[in-house]
C-alpha cells in the first residue's frame, strides 16, 4: 500500500482537515490546525506531503520521526500541528486496513465511557448560574469556563472578586458531586495567580487551567505550592520534552492537543510520561470531529485519563458545528455527560467528504481577537 494523494480543506468555524488517500482505496482523515494560523499549517502539510506521497502508510512511527526531525529545524506549533494531523490520518488508515479501532492497536480499551465537559460562557454570576444549570440539565457532570476576561497585570480587588464570584456561583449550582474547571487562559499574571489560587481553593475547582502563560513556566513550582488547587496546562506545548518541566513542578493535569502536539503518537507518549509523575491527561480539544475522535481513541486506552474537552456548543463555533462534518453523529452522542466506546474501525467516524469539500469552497480566515487594556496597551486574550 502506498500513499497516493494528500489534500487539505479549510472548514469553518476555524478548522482544517487533511485527507490521505492510498492506492488501496483506504482513506484516512486528520485535523492539522493551529486556531488562527491555519494557512501556515496548510503550507507545512504540503511540504510534508512531498515526503509522504509514495510512502507506505503503515510505517507511522518512522514517518513521525522523519516529519518531526528530518528537516533539521524542528518544533513549534506550525510543524507539530502539521505532523499531528497527518499522524491522525495514518492511524485512521491503519485501523481501517485491519478493521479495528485505533484504541485496539494501542493496547485495547481500559474504559468504556469517556467523561467530557461542556463549556459555559457568561460574564456575570447570573449568566454563569443559568449556563451551568443548562449543562447539568443536558446531562453533563462537569463544565469549564474562563476565570476572567482581560485582567490588569496587578488586578484590582474588584477584578479579583469577580473571579471568586464566578467560582462560588459555579460551586453553588453544581453542588459537591459535580466539577468545574476554571481557565485562566494565560490572561493572569504570575502575581495575580498567586493572589487568586489560595482564595479559589475553598470552591474546589477540578483544576485551574493555564494559570500563567507558557512564557512564565518558571513560576509553576511556586504556584503549585501556593494552594491546594490542581493546576492544568499544555494546549500551547508541542512535544513531550516541553511537558517535562511542568511535570517536575507538580502540575496535576496535562492538556496536550492531539492536533498541536504531534498527534496520537506523541500524545500517547506524553500520557505515559505523565503517568510516571502521577499526573492525569485531559486533552485540549475545542476543535472539530476528527480531533475529537482521535482524543477518544486515546481516552479509551489511556489509564491516567481524566476528562475530555469538546467543542459542541462552544462560543467559538459560529456558522458551523462539529456534527456538520460527519455522516453519522452516533459516536458523538452523549450519555449522561460521557461518550461511549465503539468498535468502529480507525478513528471511529465517517467524515462527510461532500460537506468538507463544500466547506473548503467557503473556507475561513478565523483570527483570535486582539485585546487591549483600558489605557490602549496590548492585553492577553
Ligand atoms: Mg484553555
Amino acid at each position: 500500500m502506498q500513499i497516493s494523494r494528500i489534500e487539505t480543506f479549510l472548514a469553518p468555524p476555524r478548522w482544517m482537515f487533511v485527507r490521505v488517500e492510498t492506492d488501496a482505496g483506504v482513506v484516512g482523515w486528520g485535523e492539522p490546525v493551529v486556531e488562527g494560523r491555519a494557512e501556515p499549517v496548510r503550507a507545512a502539510v504540503d511540504v510534508l506531503a512531498e515526503y509522504l506521497v509514495g510512502a507506505d502508510p503503515m510505517r507511522i512511527e518512522d514517518h513521525w520521526q522523519v516529519m518531526t526531525k528530518g528537516g533539521f529545524y524542528r518544533g513549534g506549533p506550525v510543524l507539530s500541528s502539521a505532523v499531528a494531523g497527518l499522524d491522525q490520518a495514518l492511524w485512521d488508515i491503519k485501523g481501517k486496513h485491519y478493521g479495528v479501532p485505533v484504541h485496539q492497536l494501542l493496547g485495547g480499551p481500559v474504559r468504556d465511557r469517556v467523561r467530557a465537559y461542556a463549556w459555559v460562557g457568561g460574564d456575570d454570576p447570573a449568566e454563569v448560574r443559568d449556563a451551568v444549570t443548562a449543562q447539568l440539565e443536558a446531562g453533563f457532570t462537569a463544565v469549564k469556563m474562563n476565570g476572567c476576561g482581560r485582567m490588569t497585570p496587578v488586578a484590582s480587588p474588584a477584578e479579583v472578586r469577580a473571579v471568586l464570584r464566578r467560582a462560588e456561583t459555579a460551586r453553588q449550582v453544581l453542588g459537591d458531586a459535580h466539577d468545574f474547571g476554571l481557565d485562566f487562559h494565560g490572561r493572569v499574571s504570575p502575581a495575580n495567580a498567586r493572589r487568586l489560587l489560595p482564595q479559589l481553593a475553598e470552591y474546589a475547582p477540578m483544576f485551574v487551567e493555564e494559570p500563567v502563560l507558557p512564557d512564565h513556566a518558571h513560576v509553576l513550582p511556586d504556584l503549585v505550592n501556593a494552594s491546594s488547587v490542581p493546576l492544568a496546562l499544555g494546549e500551547r506545548l508541542y512535544s513531550r520534552r516541553e511537558f517535562l518541566a511542568p511535570l517536575h513542578a507538580g502540575v496535576a493535569v496535562l492538556q496536550p492537543d492531539v492536533s498541536h502536539a504531534g498527534g496520537i503518537s506523541e500524545l500517547r507518549r506524553i500520557a505515559a510520561l505523565a503517568e510516571t509523575y502521577g499526573a492525569q491527561l485531559a486533552p485540549h480539544c475545542p476543535l472539530g470531529p476528527i480531533a475529537l475522535a482521535a482524543c477518544l481513541q486515546l481516552a479509551f486506552t489511556t489509564p491516567n485519563f481524566l476528562i475530555q474537552e469538546q467543542s459542541i456548543g462552544i462560543h467559538y463555533n459560529r456558522g458551523a458545528e462539529l456534527l456538520d462534518y460527519v455522516v453519522d453523529p452516533e459516536p458523538f452522542r452523549f450519555d449522561r455527560g460521557a461518550l461511549l466506546r465503539t468498535e468502529r474501525p480507525g478513528l471511529g467516524i465517517d467524515v462527510d467528504e461532500a460537506a468538507v469539500r463544500a466547506a473548503d469552497r467557503t473556507g475561513h480566515a478565523w483570527r483570535n481577537p486582539v485585546w487591549r487594556h483600558q489605557d490602549g496597551s496590548f492585553a492577553e486574550w
